[in-house]
């Protein structure tokens, strides 16, 4: 069976990618790689997707000017949306750019080290956040994302994007 298996890469810190014969991909990661890329990714995420990082207090803040009363991050809701409008039927995600591939420059970003792994995990993230917003819907929950490269801009915008949101 492995026969059919070719080694088509052999990346940084010894990750196999193997290649069937039917086109599919197979990894390879070793125990002390995997370690390394979680650390990696902790040490990245704990930067960017910390519960209280500051694009979403951004958002929270804006929201709450607004007059909303919403709950955070409802775990047993598809994708744990960071805020959650019960009485509206609403949730909002607070997406970094980076992480969920947005088509800005940040979510353009193109890591030098190990690219393709971050590429296919990031792109798996961003089929995830797809799947979880199509599931909200099933359950009859809107859902919005506010990126996190407009949090750096005009807070005025969000704040237009945020009461149309709920307004609607
Ligand atoms: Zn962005």
């Amino acid at each position: 069976m492995l026969a059919n298996w070719h080694i088509v890469r052999l990346g940084a810190f010894f990750n196999l990618r193997l290649i069937g014969s039917n086109g599919k991909f197979f990894h390879i990661i070793p125990h002390f790689h995997k370690s390394y890329v979680r650390r990696l990714h902790r040490k990245c995420m704990s930067s960017i997707k910390d519960r209280d990082t500051k694009p979403e207090m951004i958002v929270r803040k804006i929201v709450h000017s607004l007059g909303y009363r919403y709950r955070l991050h409802r775990k047993d809701l598809p994708g744990k949306p960071d805020l959650v409008f019960p009485r509206f039927k609403k949730v909002i995600f607070v997406h970094g750019c980076f992480w969920h591939k947005h088509m800005c420059r940040y979510g353009r970003v193109t890591p030098k080290t190990n690219a393709e792994f971050w590429s296919t995990k990031r792109e798996s993230n961003k089929l995830r956040d797809i799947r979880n917003r199509k599931l909200l819907k099933e359950m009859g929950l809107g859902s919005l994302i506010i990126w996190e490269c407009w949090t750096r801009n005009s807070k005025k915008s969000i704040e237009d994007k945020l009461k149309m949101y709920l307004q609607s």
